[in-house]
């Protein structure tokens, strides 16, 4: 990726325009939790100040995140993100269902915040009570788009029978895998 030529941002130091991407790797997490990462940062031609993209933040970000959910036994972003999909749902939804703030699954999924215990053990009900999650979300309007072209009974059975069409008008994986 060195040299990458559409890539374009203003040094924090001394304002020089930089163009350079570099890459290089980090350790984060110690012992058993260390993992290793290939990260792009992008280097100032004039003062040699260098500044990981944002890309790389956000990897460094849900590393951490995930670590320390690792230490606890808490689910990973990328679980609470793959449940979210297969019911369809926006992360701004999710948090509703699950009675929290509307950013909150979008902090979690970032790694810009861990779930709490608890809010771990309310995310495992819904994942291990899949139907009454898409139940209550169908109540909360929240898969409408879905409902209008389907009723809500022969949704079930295009989910049970794991159908894998397009859903075409609302993009949701509850009911077509
Ligand atoms: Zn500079």
């Amino acid at each position: 990726m060195a040299g990458r030529s559409n890539m374009k941002a203003e040094c924090g130091l001394c304002n020089s325009t930089m163009t350079k991407i570099f890459e290089k790797e980090l350790v984060v997490g110690k012992e058993e939790y260390a993992t290793k990462l290939n990260l792009k940062y992008i280097e100032c031609d004039e003062c040699g100040e260098s500044f990981y993209t944002k890309e790389s933040e956000s990897v460094i970000n849900k590393t951490v995140s995930d670590i320390k959910r690792k230490k606890q036994g808490l689910l990973l972003g990328e679980e609470i993100k793959a449940f979210r999909k297969s019911l369809g749902v926006t992360q701004e939804q999710l948090s509703i269902m699950l009675g929290m703030a509307p950013k909150t699954i979008s902090r979690y999924e970032g790694g810009f915040a861990v779930q709490s215990k608890q809010t771990d053990e309310h995310l495992r009900l819904m994942i291990s009570n899949r139907d009454r999650a898409i139940e209550k979300a169908i109540e909360l309007n929240f898969l409408e788009d879905c409902i209008e072209i389907f009723p809500v009974r022969k949704h079930k059975n295009i989910y049970k029978t794991k159908t894998r069409e397009n859903h075409s008008n609302c993009g949701s994986l509850a009911f077509c895998g």
